[in-house]
């Protein structure tokens, strides 16, 4: 029988609660389709600074044996860190959000994905018409390592011709960068993966008409696309890609882009379903996958019991999929959650007028709802 290790971290607020469904549907779902999981809890953001607080080496946010366990175990499962308790304004004190950074850059997680599905049952909850919703099921791709982000960056304090009539100013600069590699690895993950999809269909979202970068982008996927004839491909302008998601958001399928542009289109998609607690995304690369919902941790509403575990139920789902490569347990799980919203049952956040308050349930009872489906 296969046997996985799963290296759990629950982190802070509404974390714990909503990690605790999802172990719950994990080892289930597991045990209907014959294979093995062994869960283990470990400390990451707020929860891990507090930990190790009277440390020798100071308190840290990710602790080394966090991410050692992390690099041994076979995938992630995060749930969310951080609150207003260690929101301070003093630059040297550690923050919880160092630890998500530090954890993705420990595993050599370079590429992100955003599954954004607009169920049905819960249409009404964005603020776009339902017919141009119905049907929504697209996954970005986002490169998340390098770029904008990542590049070289500097500030010049009176640089001359930088303030008004030519006068010495603030000058700032930071630099796109990317090198070929960076970009066919996650190009040839973008293709296998739209390749495996019922649709096959692939846009490749930039901006070549005036970025050399772009440029780069799109002669790297050019090349590739011979690799993967089945797969339609077409290249979207990102102005472009950012209107027609919200125009046309069904003849999406499979979108890859670079760091900025997806930073900016996974929220916009995210948008579409209106509703923050169904959102699970995964971080892949070189090292242990990383799964985890796209939302935070909810300071407050922590400790009530009514945050809705859905996102993080569906982290398990993408966890099983990408991570575990045991596409039959997906399956089961997001047809599981499909069928609990399909039923009527909600957490207060997706609840609606219309929802009688015998239908709104608590964390612990959607999880049920969840797992009684699967
Ligand atoms: P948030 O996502 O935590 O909350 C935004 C709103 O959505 C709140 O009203 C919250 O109650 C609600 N919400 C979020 N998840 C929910 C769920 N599962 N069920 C029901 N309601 C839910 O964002 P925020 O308030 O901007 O940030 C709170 C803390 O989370 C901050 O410390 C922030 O830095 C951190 N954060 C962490 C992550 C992460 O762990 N990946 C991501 C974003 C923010």
């Amino acid at each position: 029988m296969a046997s996985y290790r799963i290296c759990c971290l629950p982190g802070d607020g509404i974390g714990p609660e909503i990690l605790a469904e999802g172990k719950r549907v994990l080892e289930r779902v597991a045990e209907l389709e014959g294979f093995d999981v062994e869960l283990e809890d470990h400390l990451i953001g707020g929860a891990a600074i507090d930990a190790t607080a009277s440390a020798p080496e100071g308190a840290t946010a990710l602790p080394e044996e966090t991410l050692e366990a992390a690099k041994e175990a076979d995938a992630v499962l995060l749930a969310s860190v951080g609150g207003p308790k260690w929101d301070s304004t003093d630059p040297r004190a550690p923050r919880p959000e160092q630890g998500l950074l530090a954890i993705r850059k420990g595993l050599g997680l370079y590429l992100n994905l955003r599954p954004v599905k607009v169920y049905d049952a819960l249409i009404g909850a964005s603020s776009l018409k339902p017919e141009f919703l119905h049907g929504v099921d697209l996954l970005i791709v986002r490169e998340l390592t390098g770029g904008l982000y990542f590049g070289t960056r500097e500030r010049i304090e009176d640089a001359p011709g930088a303030g008004r009539d030519g006068e010495p100013g603030i000058w700032c600069s930071d630099a796109l960068e990317y090198g070929e590699w960076e970009v066919e690895r996650v190009l040839r993950w973008a293709f296998e993966c739209a390749s495996r999809r019922e649709r096959r269909r692939l846009t490749s979202v930039d901006k070549a008409n005036v970025l050399g970068t772009s440029r780069l982008w799109r002669e790297v996927a050019h090349r590739l696309r011979e690799e993967w004839p089945e797969v339609a491909y077409e290249d979207l302008y990102v102005d472009n890609a950012a209107m027609q998601l919200v125009s046309e958001p069904t003849r999406f399928d499979v979108v890859v882009t670079e760091n900025t542009f997806g930073d900016i289109l996974s929220d916009e998609a995210a948008q579409l379903t209106g509703s923050l607690g169904m959102l699970a995304s995964a971080s892949l690369g070189s090292g242990t996958p990383l799964f985890e919902p796209s939302h935070g941790s909810a300071p407050d509403i922590a400790g009530r019991g009514i945050a809705n575990p859905l996102a993080q139920i569906l982290s398990v789902g993408l966890l099983l999929r990408h991570g575990l490569l045991e596409a039959g347990a997906a399956d089961r799980v997001e047809l599981a959650v499909e069928r609990a919203l399909a039923d009527g049952w909600r957490t207060a956040d997706i609840a609606d007028e219309a929802t009688p308050a015998s239908q709104i349930l608590s964390t612990r009872a959607m999880g049920d709802a969840v797992l009684e489906r699967l």
